[in-house]
């Protein structure tokens, strides 16, 4: 399968390519050159799937032959080592929970199956390395650490903003060591960002072989499209048209499951659902794309002023406005009515969401006042455990502390302090 940037159509590059270089080089992302629809049979027997024959069917198309049939089925079976159940919250309400995985988060999803093509990629290449670079506005930096923990031939470095992830979070990306650097940075997410991006562009870090591990990699961005077909198989029986709400940041999860309709899936609407981080919701009121420097918020996750994968989420609607608001719908909503979703959905359903969730729910709320007969599901993409800081003194109580999380911390972090693009520059070149 080929990748073509979405800055020149004419540049193409395998699949391959495309995951070890992260961007193209005229920092275009990298998309699909063809996207064939799944068979009528595999929708009709998906509830006699199991949920690694579902991603193998799912994912196979955008790998090609560029990794054995074997070697793909073993990737995905490391990749999913934890389940993705659909809680019923309330009528007609699921949550998607994404959050099992060793980090909590649903990058771990991404995360994993990235690292394993990376280092199947890599396993032939003795004596250079890549250097996975990556900025992390909380979720991401935990996950990809994890991922890539003890990869051979590749070195993580992390860039995230000093101050502005939870506790947690930061434990998770500053205390695993072995192939993994925490670089805190005194900034917000979007500093960290730009420091990626020029080091991306750096001529002089050409021979370093730097990759991203963001959702602008095609191996983190397209196996997100594996829990939409999980959540249907779950529903399927109920019979009633879908309607997804995605907590959105980089808008990489809500791009995958546009994707997985394109394959077939049989999702009815998409939401959008944001924080005051609000670029795409005033986008589609107004037409005009501008972006806002990030807003730090409680949904710290998806504090991104200009989401990078929306282009790719125009170029699958094929930049038709109209077409896109049949399908998509987006809200954006403060930090206050968040904390006041969390409550009341614990008070009428006794569920603990955490703060990226229940803007999921809110924009679920919002949109499903137009589709009386359908069911949403929305994505809950952390455990609260993540975000106790806030959960926990708004529904009073003290939440357990999972085994995940029990096992970071009581380790030390260890991070470097950086301000600017130059100390992160020697940092690479040492
Ligand atoms: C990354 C993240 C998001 C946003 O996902 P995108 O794919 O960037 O839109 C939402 N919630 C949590 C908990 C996250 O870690």
């Amino acid at each position: 399968m080929n990748y073509f940037s979405l800055n020149n159509k004419n540049h193409k590059v395998s699949f391959k390519e495309a995951v070890i270089q992260g961007l193209a080089p005229d920092r275009g992302l990298y998309f699909p050159e063809t996207i064939s629809p799944l068979s009528s049979d595999f929708f009709e027997n998906i509830t006699s799937l199991s949920n690694e024959e579902i991603a193998f069917e799912v994912i196979r198309q955008f790998v090609g032959e560029e990794i054995s049939e074997n070697v793909l089925k073993q990737i995905i079976s490391e990749t999913l080592c934890f389940d993705f159940p659909c809680v019923p919250i309330e009528n007609n309400i699921y949550s998607l929970e994404l959050f099992h995985g060793p980090t909590m988060a649903f990058k771990d999803v991404g995360a994993r199956f990235m690292s394993r093509c990376l280092a199947y990629f890599n396993k032939d290449n003795h004596n250079s390395k890549n250097i996975v670079l990556v900025a992390t506005s909380g979720d991401t930096g935990g996950a990809v650490a994890s991922g890539f923990l003890g990869v051979k031939g590749v070195e993580v470095v992390i860039l995230y903003p000093s101050g502005k992830v939870s506790d947690i979070q930061e434990r998770q990306l500053t205390t695993l060591g072995q192939n993994s650097t925490a670089l805190e940075v005194e900034g917000f997410f979007d500093d960290c960002q730009d420091m990626v991006k020029k080091a991306f562009l750096d001529e002089s870090l050409a021979d370093k072989n730097l990759t991203s591990a963001n959702s602008i990699n095609i191996a983190r961005w397209l196996p997100q499209m594996f829990y939409f077909f999980f959540a249907y198989k779950q529903l399927k029986s109920e019979n009633k048209p879908l309607v997804f709400s995605c907590p959105s940041g980089n808008f990489g999860n809500i791009c995958a499951g546009i994707l997985a309709k394109k394959l077939g899936l049989p999702i009815e609407h998409f939401v959008a659902s944001t924080n005051a981080n609000d670029t795409v919701p005033r986008f589609l009121e107004t037409g005009k794309y501008e972006p806002n420097p990030s807003i730090a918020t409680i949904s710290n996750a998806m504090d991104v002023g200009n989401p990078s994968n929306f282009v790719r989420i125009q170029e699958l609607y094929k930049y038709d406005l109209a077409e896109f608001n049949k399908d998509f719908s987006s809200y954006s909503f403060s930090d206050e009515a968040t904390k006041t979703a969390i409550k009341s959905i614990y008070e009428n359903s006794g569920y603990i969401a955490e703060p990226h969730g229940a803007i999921g729910f809110l924009g679920l709320k919002s949109e499903l006042q137009k589709h009386s007969n359908s069911i949403g599901v929305f994505l809950e993409t952390a455990h609260p455990i993540k975000f106790l800081d806030t959960v926990e003194p708004i529904l009073q109580l003290t939440l357990p502390i999972p085994k995940q999380i029990e096992s970071v911390l009581n380790k030390e972090k260890v991070s470097t302090k950086i301000k600017t693009y130059e100390e992160l520059k020697e940092f690479i070149l040492k």
